[in-house]
C-alpha cells in the first residue's frame, strides 16, 4: 500500500501519516490485552521511513526488553508498537481503520475464552441509550487532518461538523 493513510489519538495531540503499510493483524497476548485496555490489539505493520508525526509525539512505554509501546501523553490511545524488526501502528488510532482489515490472529492460544463468541451477542436496542449516544458533544478529535486542534474555544461547538 503506498497510498498515504492519516491517523492519531483521540484528542487530536498526536497526528501521524503512513504509507507502505503491511500486513494487518491483531494480538490477543497478555500485553496486548492491557496495553489496549481491551480484549485484544489491533496492529497494522508499517515502514519507519514512510512514517511520519504530523502533530506531536508519542510517549513510549518499555512493555518488555526489545518493545516498546507508544501512546499519547495526554488522553492515553495506543498508537505504536516497536519492535527490533520495525513498528506497528494500531488499528483504531487511524482515520479510516475499516482499510485494515486483520489477515492473522498472532497469540490465539492466549485469546481471551468467550472471544470467539463475541458477535453472537445480541445488539442493544435501547432508544434512550441510542438519543444519548447521538446528543453526544464530542471533543474527540476528527477522522480527518486539521489546521488547528483544539479548535478556537470562541467557534461554534457543533457536534456534527467535523471542522
Ligand atoms: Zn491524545
Ligand atoms: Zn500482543
Amino acid at each position: 500500500m503506498s497510498q498515504i493513510f492519516s491517523g492519531g489519538c483521540q484528542c487530536g495531540a498526536v497526528r501521524f501519516q503512513a504509507a507502505h503499510l503491511g500486513r494487518p493483524s491483531i494480538c490477543h497476548c497478555r500485553m496486548c490485552q492491557k496495553a489496549f485496555g481491551g480484549f485484544f490489539g489491533a496492529f497494522v505493520s508499517a515502514d519507519q521511513a514512510h512514517l511520519t508525526w504530523t502533530r506531536g509525539q508519542p510517549s513510549l512505554f518499555r512493555s518488555s526488553k526489545k518493545v516498546l509501546r507508544g501512546f499519547c501523553p495526554k488522553c492515553g490511545t495506543p498508537l505504536t508498537y516497536h519492535h527490533p524488526g520495525g513498528v506497528e501502528l494500531a488499528i483504531g488510532a487511524f482515520d479510516h481503520p475499516e482499510f485494515f482489515e486483520p489477515q492473522v490472529q498472532v497469540n490465539h492460544d492466549r485469546r481471551l475464552p468467550w472471544i470467539d463468541h463475541l458477535f453472537e451477542k445480541p445488539a442493544a436496542a435501547d432508544p434512550e441509550m441510542e438519543a444519548a449516544f447521538a446528543a453526544t458533544e464530542s471533543y474527540q478529535h476528527p477522522d480527518h487532518d486539521t489546521q488547528a486542534w483544539p479548535p478556537n474555544d470562541n467557534s461554534p461547538k457543533d457536534n456534527t461538523n467535523e471542522r
